[in-house]
């Protein structure tokens, strides 16, 4: 799960991190409420959007006095940014930071992240950092140091990043600091990655997180209802956030076969088998393992506010639940909709035959097939217009 800047600059604070004063505004009449009250006239105006690269994209501009940003407020509120982060659709800021701006002399890049090829937790540190941190990952290189949940950083660790970025007296035990905070945050937040693009060197001579992100394990978020809540639903394509809300995983793809499945995997499979009989999913949709009639209910909803879709192809293994009780589910939906000509469907395991008898007794013109490999050739055939 994404959090916005300020939202992980806040966890990081907590962690000993140190970033520059900030303010969060939610609209015009916020950003003048915060001006008066604290007499801003110099500061960084930053969009919180889930993406980064927001610097080049027009989302991060300085103002010098209260009505610049007044009006960059008014600028970059309801701002589209797009960029290569953000995905050609955009994202739209509804949230903005106000924070001091500071005097840099230096820009480094310090993270935590998980390195699946190595199967281990790294500390990574650069010693170029800032908007183009492709050029700095090649330049300076990338420093790596393999970290664990059970042993802190040990003093030869520390010596070695602050000796690579070249930080000695101050600049070396604030750079401890960091170090130990972004360590203790990237476990205890149960993150996927922790990041610091710029971590600045101030003209006084001072470490400064001028950038967060935390990126938090979804599948953690069970034991930190906290962050869960952090969630911002502006940030997500609002098909795919209603999903989540349901507990549906959905993916919006750009297909005429809509799908819906049980089962990360078997997901994957139908998209597969799809495109390989010469069609196109429309989506990705797991009911998931329990699949109760009221879940397949809002699956269809879901469906079928998705207007590409010309096929629906339903590929379910029951297990916990009957096939013939998806059976009635997928009959209610049927009914709502109307037209049932554009269905095929595949239930397999428990309760298969009550299924089928269910649904060939209303009368629908559905098509039932045995296997997965028919559901898909009937599917893609069905969406061409040849069935
Ligand atoms: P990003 O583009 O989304 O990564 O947003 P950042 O927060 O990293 O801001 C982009 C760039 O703006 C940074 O890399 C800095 O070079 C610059 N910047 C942001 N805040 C300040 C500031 O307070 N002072 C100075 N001198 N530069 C800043
Ligand atoms: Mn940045």
């Amino acid at each position: 799960m994404e959090i916005h800047e300020y939202q992980a600059k806040e966890l990081l604070r907590q962690k000993g991190v140190v970033c520059p004063p900030f303010f969060v505004a939610h609209s015009v009449e916020e950003v003048e409420k915060l001006i008066r009250q604290h007499n801003l006239t110099d500061c960084v105006v930053k969009v919180q959007i889930h993406a980064g690269g927001r610097g080049k994209a027009g989302g991060v501009k300085r103002a010098k006095s209260p009505e610049e940003i007044l009006a960059i407020a008014k600028e970059l509120f309801g701002k589209k940014i797009i960029n290569e982060q953000t995905g050609p659709a955009g994202l739209t800021a509804t949230t903005l930071m106000l924070t001091s701006p500071v005097a840099i002399v230096r820009e480094c890049y310090l993270a935590s992240a998980i390195d699946r090829g190595s199967a281990s937790c790294l500390l990574l540190a650069s010693k170029a950092g800032g908007v183009d941190v492709e050029r700095a990952k090649e330049g300076g290189g990338m420093l790596r140091e393999k970290i664990s949940i059970s042993t802190p950083l040990t003093a030869a660790q520390f010596d070695r990043i602050a000796a690579f970025l070249g930080f000695e007296g101050t600049l070396r035990d604030e750079c401890r600091t960091m170090l130990t905070g972004i360590r203790e945050a990237f476990f205890t937040l149960d993150a996927t990655l922790v990041e610091i693009n710029p971590l600045a060197v101030t003209e006084d001579g001072h470490l400064i997180a001028i950038d967060a992100k935390v990126t938090i394990d979804d599948d953690a978020l069970f034991r930190h209802p906290d962050l869960a809540a952090l969630e911002d639903p502006t940030q997500r394509p609002p098909v795919e956030y209603q999903a989540k809300k349901k507990g549906l995983a959905y993916v919006k793809l750009d297909g005429t076969i809509a799908c819906m499945v049980n089962g990360a995997g078997l997901a994957m499979a139908t998209i597969d088998l799809i495109t390989e009989k010469g069609g196109e999913a429309a989506n990705f949709l797991d009911v998931g393992g329990v699949s109760s009639p009221e879940r397949i209910t809002d699956a269809f909803d879901l469906l079928f506010t998705n207007n590409g879709s010309k096929v629906y192809f339903i590929n379910i293994f029951g297990s916990n639940v009957s096939c013939a009780v998806i059976a009635e589910a997928i009959k209610k939906a049927i009914m709502k909709r109307g037209d049932h000509t554009t269905f095929v469907i595949r239930l397999e395991g428990y309760g298969r035959e009550e299924a089928r008898l269910i649904l060939k007794r209303s009368g629908f013109r559905i098509i039932f097939v045995d296997t997965f490999d028919e559901g898909a050739e009937k599917a893609a055939s069905l969406a061409k217009g040849a069935l």
